[in-house]
């Protein structure tokens, strides 16, 4: 599999494509800019469906230089649907992006939030996202290899 990046970010976008090419072992192409639409440019389900307009069903991840809520949940660091997925830039330490970004890429690759010190839990503030380790769990691991089985 091919994962589409892209980005506002020119520095930290090979930091991130690296760190996604060595936890799941896809290959990431960095796409560069995509210009955003005119409208809500914070609503993250608006420029989902702008993302879906470029990459149709390919797996990509957006990264974006403004903050972003979701209608009705409020403020995310980050979102995904299906094979697409958001991330904001906005205001995250490059260890924190880094980590948003391989959690993003997980939902992308059929995984779901999970309970345990892993990637894949949620984080609703900065703390819980600095917290949280930058690899998964034995159980989140053990379904990403039966996904990405053939
Ligand atoms: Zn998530
Ligand atoms: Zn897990």
């Amino acid at each position: 599999m091919i994962l589409w990046l892209y980005h506002d970010h020119p520095k930290e976008a090979p930091v991130l494509a690296r760190a996604i090419a060595h936890l799941y072992g896809i290959e990431v192409e960095d796409r560069g800019r995509l210009s955003m639409p005119a409208g809500a440019q914070q609503n993250a389900a608006f420029l989902l469906r702008h993302l879906e307009r470029r990459s149709g069903a390919h797996p990509t991840l957006w990264l974006v230089d403004r903050s972003l809520f979701f209608p009705r949940t409020g403020e995310l660091f980050g979102c995904a649907a299906g094979r697409l997925a958001l991330l904001s830039g906005a205001d995250l330490d490059l260890d924190t992006l880094v980590k948003e970004a391989l959690h993003e890429v997980g939902h992308i690759l059929g995984l779901d939030h999970c309970k345990g010190p892993c990637l894949m839990s949620l984080s609703r503030s900065h703390e819980e996202a600095r917290a949280k380790p930058p690899v998964l769990c034995p159980d989140c691991s053990a379904q990403l290899e039966r996904l990405l089985s053939p």
